[in-house]
C-alpha cells in the first residue's frame, strides 16, 4: 500500500493508455499519457508544483505568500491545489474566454480570480502582463509578500518535464517509445520532453492549432498565425523562454475540423472524456506516425478532463455557432421514458 503524506506527492506518475483507433489507423502503437489523473485533473500540475518549489527554494515564496499568475485556467487549479495544500494563497487572472468550468473550479480550489478581456501578448492588458503587474503590487502590500508564478518564461515548468514526464515515459516503455509529441501552451511539455528524450534517440514533434504561430516559425523561421481554434490552453503566438532552444524532429498544424471527431470518437469508442487540446496532440501523433511509418511507438499528452469543456466543446450550439460539425448523438435531445 503507498500512502501520500501530501498532494504535492499524488502528482504525476500517471498511466499511459493505449489509444485504440489512432494506433489501429496507423499500424503504430500510439499512447496517451493521462495526465487528467492529476489531483487537478491536468498535464498543469506537475508546472504547478515545480513553480511553487523553485520560488520556495530560492526564497521568494515565504510562508503564507500570495502566488499570482496569469493563465487559461489549468495552471490556476494546479497552484490553487498545491497552494491550498501548502497554506499559500493563490490570484489567478484569466481571459474571460475561457470555459466557465474552469473558472468555477478555480474559485473551489479558493483562488481569488480575476477576470480580463481576450487581448495579444502585446497589449499592455493582456492577462499575462496584467497578472505580472498585479503580481509587483501585492509584493508590496501583501504582509507575506507575493510572487509572479510566470509559467510561460518560468523554466520550472519545463524542468517539471525533464524530471517526471520524460523519465515516467522512458521507463513506462521500457525504453520502446520511438516519438512524442504535443501542442503547446506555455511550451513547457513539448520542450521539456525535447530536453528529456531527443537526447536518448527519440524523435520529439511539435502539433499546433489553427491561430498558433509555432508551426510557421519552425518551418520558415518566421512567427506567423492563421485561422483560428476553439482548443484551449494551447496556441502559442511567441518564444517563450521555455521554448528556447527547443529544435522539434517533426511540426504540423492540426485543425479543429481534424482535431474534434478524435474526442468525440475517444469518448464514444474507448471511454476517455477528454478536452480540445487532446484532441490537437492525438491529430498530431496520428500525423507523425504516418511520416515515421508502421510498427513505431508514438506517446502523447491527454492534457485534462473533459467535464470542463460541457459549455463548450460538448455543447451543440456552442459548436454551431462555430459552424463545427456536431455529432448526432451529441445534438440528440434527452429520450423521456415512453
Ligand atoms: N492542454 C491544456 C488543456 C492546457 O491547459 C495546457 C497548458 N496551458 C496545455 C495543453 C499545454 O501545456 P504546456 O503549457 O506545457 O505547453
Amino acid at each position: 500500500m503507498t500512502i501520500h503524506s501530501t498532494l504535492a506527492a499524488a502528482i504525476g506518475n500517471t498511466p499511459l493508455i493505449r489509444l485504440r483507433a489512432a494506433s489501429e489507423a496507423t499500424g503504430c502503437e500510439i499512447l496517451g499519457k493521462a495526465e487528467f489523473m492529476n489531483p487537478g485533473q491536468s498535464v498543469k500540475d506537475r508546472a504547478a508544483l515545480y513553480i511553487i518549489n523553485a520560488a520556495i527554494a530560492s526564497g521568494a515564496l515565504k510562508p503564507g505568500g500570495t502566488i499570482v499568475e496569469g493563465t487559461a485556467g489549468n495552471t490556476g487549479i494546479g497552484l490553487a491545489l498545491v497552494g491550498a495544500s501548502m497554506g499559500f494563497k493563490t490570484v489567478i487572472v484569466i481571459p474571460e474566454t475561457q470555459s466557465q468550468e474552469k473558472k468555477d473550479m478555480l474559485r473551489l480550489a479558493g483562488a481569488e480570480l480575476v477576470q480580463v478581456p481576450a487581448a495579444p501578448y502585446k497589449n499592455p492588458n493582456n492577462y499575462i502582463r496584467y497578472a505580472k503587474r498585479l503580481a509587483e503590487q501585492l509584493a508590496q502590500t501583501e504582509p507575506n509578500g507575493a510572487i509572479f508564478a510566470n509559467q510561460f518564461d518560468n523554466t520550472a515548468n519545463r524542468q517539471a518535464h525533464i524530471e517526471t514526464t520524460g523519465p515516467e515515459i522512458w521507463a513506462q516503455t521500457d525504453g520502446k517509445v520511438d516519438g512524442f509529441i504535443c501542442a503547446a501552451g506555455s511550451g513547457g511539455t513539448v520542450a521539456g520532453m525535447a530536453q528529456a528524450l531527443q537526447p536518448k534517440g527519440v524523435k520529439v514533434g511539435l502539433a499546433d492549432p489553427m491561430g498558433a504561430a509555432l508551426y510557421s516559425f519552425y518551418t520558415e523561421g518566421e512567427l506567423k498565425s492563421e485561422g483560428g481554434s476553439i482548443s484551449e490552453g494551447i496556441g502559442q503566438g511567441r518564444i517563450t523562454a521555455n521554448l528556447e532552444g527547443f529544435t522539434p524532429d517533426f511540426v504540423c498544424r492540426v485543425t479543429d475540423e481534424e482535431a474534434l471527431p478524435i474526442v468525440f470518437n475517444l469518448l464514444r469508442d474507448e471511454g476517455l472524456v477528454m478536452g480540445g487540446s487532446t484532441g490537437v496532440n492525438i491529430g498530431g501523433a496520428i500525423k507523425m506516425a504516418k511520416e515515421m511509418g508502421p510498427g513505431h511507438t508514438i506517446v502523447t499528452i491527454l492534457c485534462d478532463y473533459g467535464n470542463r469543456y460541457q459549455s463548450k466543446l460538448y455543447n451543440p450550439e456552442f459548436l454551431k455557432s462555430k459552424g463545427l460539425p456536431v455529432p448526432e448523438w451529441l445534438d440528440r435531445a434527452p429520450q423521456d421514458l415512453p
